[in-house]
């Protein structure tokens, strides 16, 4: 496979950005980062200390406590966001390139889906500071009460590999125009897109010390930056072993915590779908961003008088999207993002393999320098079978037919994960009935991952606490405080 090198000219400063200073590690510690297309270098950046959360946290933390941003009216913090979005939309390309060359991902999904989405969640909770308010309490006593809504002070924003730019945009733009302060430590394989955001964001006007990047090492300074005693609420997405050890240390001091956790998504196909429809829908919900979504759709159930068909139609299909070199506009599917992942993948489809498992297509590294699987799809896999129960966070689908709606539904249900769901149906009845079955923070019916910023998403059961998105994200960057007054006159 022939891969062009992405121009790597001006990435970002590979610097810490802590109180509105780039700055080294206080080491002098550096990490490489990697392509995940060619497996080769492409540029490195600082390895933050537990020293360098200390400033962060202390630079975050000043701006809060002394600092204009929460003293200014939610309007004028407004103008800033949205002076942001504009900048985001400028700076598209170097955004979409840095993502593309750090992530692996195709160059067009980088451009229309990473930086598009990315910037309309500030756009979104921009408009959101022009009307943000709190409530007046009618009480049965001689009182007069009012809710404020408050932000909680200084946010810790931890963020995964897979859609670093728009899952640090989905924390930073609420967190921000409640009026907080954030230190974001982005994941160490893929941290170029928040210190290019770290740029812009300045340039916006967002005052020093309000946002702050630590790179570096989540074994090395996750426990610190949660647990610190200066941090006031935890914002962690990631994978879901990694997010309880995270919510146990943030419980000791009982900091507020949200969690973005791993999914591991069924999508239904009744036997009434518009196929044409619903194989577009199941191919693209497995292999969008190589399967490394917390919210694709890896768990294929379809309703046994189609199964062979579908079967037999993504054998010939799947094959057919175009795999390949993430520079080029046509491609769909890129490699995985770092060799753990690749090795991840790879074990897992082996050992179903080893299992019995069919392999439909795919199945096998392509090439041996960059980190490239071939989309896959496995049938004749036990319910329970590990592919089939874990998240696998590739492009890998396993096929399981039902008879049922209750069978649906119960495999559906049938992990510890719930994150998203679909159902693939033309009878609209069914479709509400089998929604209202699923444990899922989002169900998509007739389609997948249809996003907008309005709409929130998260998870139940092992996929988290919390959403983001929509309003409802305002409530994991904004605390309730009333305020009661004695009107009584004697
Ligand atoms: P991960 O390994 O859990 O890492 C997530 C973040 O946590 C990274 O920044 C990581 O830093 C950091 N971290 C590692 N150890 C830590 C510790 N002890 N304390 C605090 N932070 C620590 O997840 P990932 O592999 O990057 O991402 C894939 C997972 O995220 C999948 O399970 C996926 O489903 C999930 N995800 C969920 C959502 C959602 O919205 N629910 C969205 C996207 C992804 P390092 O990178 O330096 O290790």
């Amino acid at each position: 496979m022939t891969i062009t090198e992405p121009p790597v000219a001006a990435f970002a400063p590979g610097r810490l950005f802590i109180g509105g200073q780039w700055r080294d590690a206080s080491d002098g510690s550096r990490q490489d980062v990697i392509n995940p297309a060619t497996g080769a270098k492409i540029t490195d950046v600082a390895r933050a200390s537990a020293a360098d959360v200390d400033a962060a946290v202390a630079a975050a933390r000043d701006a809060f406590d002394s600092g204009p941003w929460p003293r200014m009216s939610s309007r004028e913090r407004a103008r800033i966001l949205q002076r942001a979005y504009e900048l985001m939309r400028e700076h598209t390309e170097e955004l979409a390139q840095a993502e593309s060359a750090n992530v692996g991902k195709p160059i067009m999904l980088a451009r229309f889906v990473d930086v598009n989405n990315a910037a309309e969640l500030f756009e979104y909770y921009a408009a959101y500071g022009h009307h943000l308010d709190g409530a007046v309490r009618e009480t049965t006593g001689a009182t007069h009460a009012y809710v404020k809504k408050e932000p909680f002070g200084v946010v810790a924003a931890i963020t995964p590999f897979n859609f670093p730019l728009i899952l640090s945009s989905s924390k930073i733009a609420p967190a921000l125009i409640a009026g907080n302060t954030v230190v974001h430590k982005p994941a160490s394989d893929t941290p170029l897109s928040a210190l290019l955001m770290a740029g812009i964001l300045a340039e916006a006007g967002v005052p020093d010390g309000v946002y702050n990047v630590v790179t570096g090492a989540g074994g090395t300074i996750g426990d610190h930056l949660v647990s610190h005693p200066d941090v006031d609420k935890v914002a962690f997405t990631g994978s879901t072993a990694v997010g309880a050890h995270a919510a146990s240390l943030a419980a000791a001091s009982l900091t507020p915590f949200t969690a973005e956790l791993g999914g591991n998504a069924a999508n239904i196909v009744f036997a009434d779908a518009d196929l044409d429809q619903a194989i577009q829908t199941v191919i693209s919900a497995f292999v969008f961003n190589s399967g490394q979504f917390c919210m694709s759709g890896p768990r294929l159930l379809v309703e046994r008088p189609i199964h062979d068909t579908v079967l037999g139609i993504l054998r010939d299909a799947v094959p057919q999207v175009p795999f390949g070199d993430p520079t080029l506009p046509e491609t769909v599917i890129g490699p995985l993002a770092s060799a753990d992942q690749l090795e991840k993948v790879t074990g897992m489809v082996q050992r179903a393999k080893d299992a019995g498992a069919t392999v439909v297509t795919g199945g096998e590294r392509v090439g041996t320098d960059g980190f490239f699987y071939r989309p896959t799809v496995l049938a004749d896999l036990a319910a329970d079978a590990e592919a089939v129960v874990d998240e696998i966070f590739g492009p890998v689908l396993t096929v399981q037919p039902f008879d049922t709606e209750d069978e649906a539904v119960a495999l559906a249900n049938g992990t510890a994960y719930g994150l998203a769901s679909g159902i693939q149906t033309r009878d609209l009845a069914k479709a509400h009935r089998v929604a209202s079955r699923l444990q899922a923070g989002i169900t998509w019916i007739n389609g997948w991952a249809l996003m907008d910023p309005s709409v929130p998403f998260g998870g139940v059961k092992a996929s988290g606490w919390g959403r983001e998105g929509g309003p409802e994200a305002m409530e994991s960057y904004q605390r309730s405080h009333s305020i009661v007054f004695n009107l009584a006159t004697d």
